[in-house]
């Protein structure tokens, strides 16, 4: 049991660890029809009870609060398994925190518990074709005409784009305050003026693509929080999700030790089992201490948000950024100790390692997160 962990999260993380077992780790024949199988496993998911650790209590959630020891572990667990099932479960805490943070309560009740059950599917959406780390230059705009607002705009890597039942979707108001012209609103899927224009086709299956938003008309009940809070919620939806980000990276490179270990005793070269070369070894010590220091950093940084320990921004960047590059380096070599099996199309090595790549960009790249962390120790 980590120092971070109550026995509740013991708890979660052996009921998880045993559902995982059970229902992602025999794999899955093939990627095709990817879209349907993201909905199969919101369905599982939302079965088993685990979404509902994406929203508070008193909208069908798990606790009173949404935490974020909770989403580490479900994520890690999760990741461990199937890298969609760990997408999946992400998406509905990233797509419906705006609303916990900032909805309405007539919001809150509309989404959150549909959320929770897996009746419907969250989606979040703020990157742009020229608005990536830089989201404070998006160009989406949201003009208000009376009692309703009307969007234009193009949204690309829109994770659950073509799935989603609603995106949380962001859009400048008053685009001569720049940052803080920018608002957030719910726009329900089936939104006249909203369209699905790509889906794109990325390294790891994850249902993702580009919304267009052509005189896509919203009533002013679909505004989350107040006109020009949109980067704010933004924000601290990503400050509860970054730390999370370490912890799917922590569930890949966890998979790739175990499957490390097994290789390194079953293979056998030069007459005894690769497991026996100092050279493996010395591999094996390393991908195991560099997932440690990876662990112990996400569980902290979630620690921190729970529980009001200190400077939480700085060490949730600090784990996101460790942990999501301290996995690539496990998976590869993991890889490595598979040989040629391990770029075999289907083996387990050739998914962790297309699996792992995207979590070093997405929620803020690798160098996003150290100029958060240098501005941190700077100020
Ligand atoms: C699998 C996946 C899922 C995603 N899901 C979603 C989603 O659901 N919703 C959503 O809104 N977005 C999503 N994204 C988008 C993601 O958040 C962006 O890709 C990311 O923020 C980077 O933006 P970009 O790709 O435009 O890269 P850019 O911002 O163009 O960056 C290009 C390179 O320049 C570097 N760079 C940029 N600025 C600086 C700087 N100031 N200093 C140093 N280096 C810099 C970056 O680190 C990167 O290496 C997803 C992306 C992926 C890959």
């Amino acid at each position: 049991m980590l120092p971070f962990f109550s026995q509740d999260h013991s708890a979660l993380q052996a009921q998880v660890r045993l559902w995982a077992k059970n229902n992602l780790f025999a794999g899955h024949e093939s990627e095709d029809d990817l879209d349907q199988r993201a909905r199969d496993l919101i369905k599982q998911l939302g079965i088993a009870g685990f979404l509902k650790h994406a929203v508070p209590r008193q909208f069908g959630g798990a606790r009173k609060q949404v935490a974020a020891r909770d989403l580490c572990i479900l994520r890690e667990e999760l990741a461990r398994g199937d890298a969609l099932a760990d997408t999946m479960f992400a998406l509905q805490a990233l797509g419906s925190f705006p609303i916990t943070l900032a909805g309405s309560a007539a919001q809150k009740q509309n989404y959150l518990p549909r959320v929770a059950s897996g009746a419907a599917i969250a989606a979040f959406a703020i990157t742009e074709p020229l608005a990536g780390s830089d989201v404070a230059s998006l160009q989406t705009t949201a003009v208000r005409q009376d009692e309703q607002f009307v969007l234009n705009g193009t949204k690309r890597f829109i994770s659950n784009a073509g799935i989603a039942d609603f995106y949380v979707v962001f859009a400048s108001t008053a685009p001569e305050k720049k940052a803080k012209g920018v608002s957030a609103f719910i726009v329900d899927a089936n939104t006249p003026g909203l369209a699905v224009t790509e889906k794109t086709k990325v390294l790891s299956p994850h249902p993702i693509g580009v919304l267009e938003f052509t005189d896509c008309v919203v009533s002013q009940s679909a505004l989350l929080g107040a006109e020009g809070e949109g980067l704010k919620i933004a924000f601290e939806t990503l400050d509860l999700l970054r730390c999370s980000v370490g912890a799917a990276a922590v569930g890949f490179a966890q998979r790739a030790l175990e499957e490390a270990i097994q290789y390194s005793k079953a293979r056998r070269q030069f007459g005894r089992a690769i497991g026996e070369f100092q050279g493996i070894q010395f591999k094996l010590a390393e991908m195991a201490t560099e997932l440690e220091a990876a662990r112990l950093l996400v569980y902290q940084a979630a620690w921190a948000y729970d529980c009001g320990g200190e400077e939480p921004k700085q060490k949730s960047s600090m784990a996101k950024l460790y942990a999501t590059e301290a996995a690539q380096r496990v998976v590869d070599q993991s890889l490595q100790i598979h040989g040629g099996t391990g770029v075999v199309v289907g083996n387990i090595m050739e998914r962790l390692y297309r699996d792992v790549r995207a979590l070093r960009i997405y929620e803020g790249t690798s160098e996003i997160q150290k100029l958060v962390i240098a501005r941190e120790l700077l100020k």
